[in-house]
């Protein structure tokens, strides 16, 4: 396949609040050609899904995470930057050369800066090495986020969220907005705060997900040695960022 080869002052990589921040600073700064490239349909990064308010700076009134993100798009494309979507970065193509696929097809840009906004993510199962099967209903906080507020999809009926960082209290109350039944909260830490009438296990690690097709249960361990399985037919694994 052809790759087209074009140069721009900056790139960016990834449009969410740092990336778009970043774009509109050095638009207005005169930088030249600054270039967002975002791997989505949308810009706006992960605030677009967080429907929840806490985004902006005081003594502004707080923001809801789309309203935000509205709010940072229109900034840089004020600023003059240009913000590329449905595009991603898939590596190097020189010191300070990227490779990209989007709708325009292969391309590798060059610039005179490279900047990686690509943001923070939860810990999937996968990296937090959970063993047992491969079954639908395992989330991250993101993924139900995007689940529930982009695609409308339903969620399980029975949940165990993993984790009680901030992160963990938005999983349960969009859980519990979808329907939801969380079952308990489950986290290795000694001490958490916990929601109230939701069960909170602490100092208990995930030991297995089981179910064949679907999530059947989780099965936990508490650092005493007792043990058990939670019957569920969702877990969201939350924040422990990567
Ligand atoms: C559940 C939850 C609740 C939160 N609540 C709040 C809150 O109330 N207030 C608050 O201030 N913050 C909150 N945050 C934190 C806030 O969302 C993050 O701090 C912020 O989104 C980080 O911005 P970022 O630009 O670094 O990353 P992101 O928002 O993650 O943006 C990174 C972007 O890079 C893109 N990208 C990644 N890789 C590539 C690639 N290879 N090519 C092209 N594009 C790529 C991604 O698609 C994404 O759009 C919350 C986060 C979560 C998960």
């Amino acid at each position: 396949m052809n790759r087209t080869d074009r140069s721009v002052d900056v790139l960016i990589v990834g449009a969410g609040p740092a990336g778009l921040a970043l774009a509109t600073r050095l638009a207005r700064a005169g930088a030249g050609r600054v270039e967002v490239l975002e791997r989505e349909p949308d810009a706006g990064g992960m605030p677009r899904h967080l429907h929840h308010g806490g985004f902006g700076r005081p003594p502004r009134p707080w923001l809801r995470g789309p309203e935000y993100a509205r709010g940072s798009v229109r900034a840089a494309l004020a600023a003059g930057a240009a913000l590329r979507t449905g595009v991603t970065a898939t590596g190097w193509g020189g010191p300070l050369a990227l490779e990209t696929t989007g709708p325009a097809g292969l391309e590798r840009i060059a610039a005179r800066a490279v900047v990686l906004a690509t943001g923070a993510r939860e810990r999937p199962r996968s990296a937090r090495l959970v063993p047992g099967s491969r079954p639908q209903g395992v989330l991250t906080t993101g993924e139900l986020l995007q689940s529930v507020h982009r695609y409308g999809l339903p969620v399980g009926r029975r949940a165990v969220v993993v984790g009680a960082e901030p992160v963990a209290r938005h999983a349960v109350a969009t859980l519990r907005r979808a329907g939801t039944e969380v079952v308990a909260m489950v986290t290795e830490q000694p001490r958490a705060t916990a929601v109230p009438g939701i069960p909170l296990l602490t100092a208990t690690t995930v030991g297995e997900l089981r179910g064949r097709g679907r999530l059947t249960g989780v099965a936990v361990r508490h650092r005493d040695g007792r043990s058990g399985v939670l019957a569920c037919d969702t877990v969201v694994f939350t924040g422990d960022w990567i």
